[in-house]
């Protein structure tokens, strides 16, 4: 029996670094996506820019072709003042022409506007690409040492596994049984050292009779308050 909790104690370590490996690979996924989250940001941030820089091309074109035809009714307008007989004809004309001229300035406002406009958002496009190119290359190797760290918790899992299979193979299936069960309803604490006249797992007073039972090792006894077997420390027996 001795041996038997010996091998007991053995696999509750097993199990506990097998449950801590399956934590480590669960959220690695998560980790290394977290790690990218500010790339895409950035990634997405330089495709709204983008589009807003073509917007603004596209204000600049039809400014421009505005201005133009502008200009030509301008030239026309001034071309006719000769033509023109009244006086009251005259000052329409004028009128008109004047109009035109501020119609012509604020179209002239709205390109010098998106040429500016485009003219920062090209400064911050390249500025972000470039910190983008930084960010990627760090994350790169973040990436890697993740990837490298997953690769080798994976094997130590299996290590791990292996090993933690050749001990079950030699506890009783019965023994096997009940720890598991309590392993699982004690949240990894299925085996534990009784430590003076104390169990260790719920930290009860356990009674002089008990505890010299568990010193002999001769089966297996459990704590009366939280279920969990009990053992000795091979120092303290
Ligand atoms: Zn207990």
């Amino acid at each position: 029996m001795k041996e038997q909790l010996a091998l007991l104690v053995k696999l509750q370590t097993l199990d506990l670094k097998r449950q801590k490996d399956k934590d480590l690979l669960k959220d690695f996924p998560e980790k290394i996506s977290i790690a990218e989250k500010p790339l895409a940001d950035a990634r997405s941030e330089i495709e709204a820019a983008r589009a807003q820089l073509e917007q603004l091309s596209q204000v600049r074109k039809e400014s421009e072709l505005a201005l133009q035809m502008i200009e030509e009714k301008i030239v026309k307008l001034k071309l006719r003042l000769t033509e023109l007989k009244t006086n009251k004809e005259y000052h329409a004309h004028l009128q008109e022409i004047a109009a035109a001229r501020k119609s012509k300035s604020e179209t002239e406002d709205r390109l010098l506007n998106a040429m500016e406009g485009m003219d920062q958002l090209k400064t911050e496009i390249a500025e972000k690409q470039a910190k983008l190119a930084e960010d990627e290359a760090a994350f790169s190797s973040v990436k890697k040492e993740m990837q490298d760290e997953m690769d080798q918790v994976a094997s130590e899992a299996a290590a791990v596994e292996a090993e933690w299979e050749a001990t079950s193979e030699k506890i009783s299936k019965s023994l096997l049984s009940s720890y598991q069960r309590l392993f699982k309803s004690c949240k990894g604490l299925a085996v534990v050292p009784v430590n003076g006249q104390t169990c260790t797992g719920c930290h009860f007073s356990l009674p002089p009779q008990l505890i010299a039972e568990v010193k002999m090792q001769s089966k297996v006894l459990t704590c009366g308050y939280c279920h969990r077997i009990l053992y000795i420390k091979p120092t303290e027996v």
